[in-house]
């Protein structure tokens, strides 16, 4: 199954995406993590994309597919992905539908988290993950049952992201309606688009994209 996840940032893509690659078993791809990644390493990409992913701007485009084009080959893809982050812009989308179609593969569903501008400062004010496994937590939504103790693997170091400021939120919200926004109809002349409402509870989205994807018909 190849599925895309899109939203504004704070709509809760990571959170499902996760979740979507444990009961489907298929690769989430975070074009964010992978970025993050190559900002951690030092690398050349990473170098390039730091001062735009702190400003809230995207990355550009030649770099992000070119990254994702090497990604898909990857062996752990062999029975689907979930793209969370990706596409960005239109260019990212009509490269997708070339590299998908040159190996003979097909996107079964674009799902897209609805959530209103308001909540999602809120949503990303409050987050932290942990530093040694990744979980994701929220000061209000999601505390670890222990103060300051990872739920998953007991770590006590956890780390906020650098763009998850209110300044820089701004400018990726302006990002997403400006530039992501516009690939909606793309897929919605498709017919592969889903709205799901992002506003729900983690479980009750989780359970609206499975009726989602019970209900697609055979591609
Ligand atoms: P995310 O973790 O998806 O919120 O992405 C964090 C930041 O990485 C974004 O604000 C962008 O600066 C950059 N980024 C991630 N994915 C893309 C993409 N597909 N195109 C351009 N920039 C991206």
């Amino acid at each position: 199954m190849n599925l895309i996840l899109l939203g504004p940032p704070g709509a809760g893509k990571g959170t499902q995406a996760k979740l979507l690659e444990s009961l489907y078993h298929i690769a989430q791809i975070s074009t964010g993590d992978m970025l993050r990644a190559e900002v951690a390493a030092g690398t050349p990409v990473g170098k390039q994309a730091q001062a735009i992913m702190s400003s809230g701007g995207l990355v550009p485009d030649a770099i992000i597919i070119e990254m994702l084009k090497h990604r898909l080959t990857q062996p752990d893809c062999a029975n689907g992905f979930i793209l969370d982050g990706f596409p960005r812009t239109v260019p990212q989308a009509q490269a997708l539908d070339v590299m998908l179609d040159a190996a003979g593969l097909s996107l079964n569903a674009v799902i897209e988290l609805k959530v209103d501008d308001d909540a999602l400062t809120d949503r990303i004010g409050g987050r932290f993950s942990c530093a040694k496994c990744g979980a994701g937590y929220h000061d209000q939504f999601k505390p670890t049952e222990v103060e300051g103790v990872c739920d998953v693997c007991g770590s006590t170091a956890f780390v906020r992201r650098a763009d998850d400021n209110r300044e820089t939120v701004a400018a990726r919200l302006v990002a997403y309606h400006q530039q992501t926004a516009p690939i909606l109809p793309h897929y919605a002349a498709q017919g592969r688009l889903h709205r799901v409402d992002g506003m729900a509870s983690m479980e009750e989205v989780t359970q609206q994209i499975e009726s989602v994807l019970s209900a697609l018909p055979p591609r």
